[in-house]
């Protein structure tokens, strides 16, 4: 095992290739030999879970940066193919790892990369010998939301995502958002959305301690787990394709709109698209108070409220 996750290491690697931490990508680099491990350890045990013993498992990382991660990744993966913006640590990537025959560089920013190609490129021999991909990162903090969106929204609403799941390092203060219940200051319009693709659980906390240089806020590590599309939220929407991307869109649109203006009554909020009464009526048929707010409701009752303004007679 290499020494990639101790300061004298980050601080000596970067100065042997003319290198420094890049505010503008995010650069905070572990320096907690446990953050990675523990990281590494429970994504890929919950890779396992859902399949066969000794099939492969493989895993994408997005930014690895020194790749403290990444050492941790391919001890406990059988395929490692990792994401990296920045040419300079790109290099000394490939140099470092140059000996590992189960790790893959790719020189790319991954906000323009196509995620179910580069799934079926480098994974497919995983996938066809009923293995599954998942994602792990340390995430750059100026793109974590767009991240986060990209990986979900890369899979139409009907299909099941083949992510097993993204376990990511991200700011507290996202994750208290995305894991916020409805009706407190944290959930929104985010909290809502990623719901009705994934969800969310929190799973440890981490101290600006553990990254040189550190953040100036704390982070948190998160697991997604894709469902299995938006049937699986909500049974009753439509079995046909075409019609159940438009339930999906209808839906992520009231959500948004909900959202816009938080302290107007839904129906007020949603006046754009549908005529208030409608609303009201709709609500109340969900088992709603039809003065209630956006804030209210969770995933399952957007859905429900959505359903019922498609199928309410005028
Ligand atoms: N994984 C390393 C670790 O934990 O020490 C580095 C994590 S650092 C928070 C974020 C990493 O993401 C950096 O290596 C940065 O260059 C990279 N990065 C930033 N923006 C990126 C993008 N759009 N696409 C791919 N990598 C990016």
């Amino acid at each position: 095992m290499m020494d990639l996750c101790s300061v004298s290491a980050v601080k000596r690697l970067l100065s042997e290739n003319s290198l420094s931490p890049r505010k503008s990508l995010g650069q905070n680099f572990l320096i907690n030999a446990r953050i990675p491990e523990m990281i590494a350890e429970s994504s890929s045990e919950f890779a396992r879970k859902s399949i066969s013993n000794n099939v492969p498992i493989g895993v994408i990382e997005i930014g690895p940066g020194i790749g403290a991660l990444t050492d941790e990744l391919a001890n406990y993966f059988d395929r490692v193919v990792s994401v990296e913006i920045d040419p300079g640590l790109s290099l000394l990537f490939k140099k470092t790892f140059a000996g590992y025959n189960n790790v893959e560089l790719i020189s790319a920013d991954i906000l323009k990369t196509d995620i179910p190609a580069l799934v079926s490129d480098c994974f497919n021999d995983v996938v066809s010998e009923g293995g599954n991909v998942s994602v792990c990162a340390n995430l750059p903090y100026y793109i974590t939301t767009p991240v986060i969106m990209k990986l979900l929204e890369s899979f139409g609403p009907t299909v099941k995502n083949p992510l097993s799941s993204v376990t990511v390092m991200i700011q507290s203060e996202v994750a208290d958002r995305l894991c916020a219940q409805p009706g407190s200051s944290d959930y929104g319009s985010i909290t809502a959305s990623v719901r009705l693709r994934a969800n969310v659980v929190k799973l440890f906390d981490v101290s600006p301690g553990s990254f040189y240089p550190p953040p100036k806020v704390n982070s948190t590590v998160i697991r997604i787990i894709p469902h299995g599309g938006i049937r699986e939220v909500f049974p009753g929407a439509p079995d046909d394709n075409t019609e159940c991307r438009k339930f999906f869109e209808l839906t992520s649109k009231i959500i948004e709109a909900s959202f816009s203006q938080r302290r107007k009554t839904l129906t007020n909020s949603l006046s754009g698209l549908f005529p208030k009464d409608k609303t009201a009526s709709a609500l109340v048929k969900i088992g709603k108070n039809p003065d209630v707010r956006g804030e209210r409701l969770s995933t399952e009752d957007f859905c429900a409220l959505t359903h019922m303004l498609l199928t309410e007679k005028e």
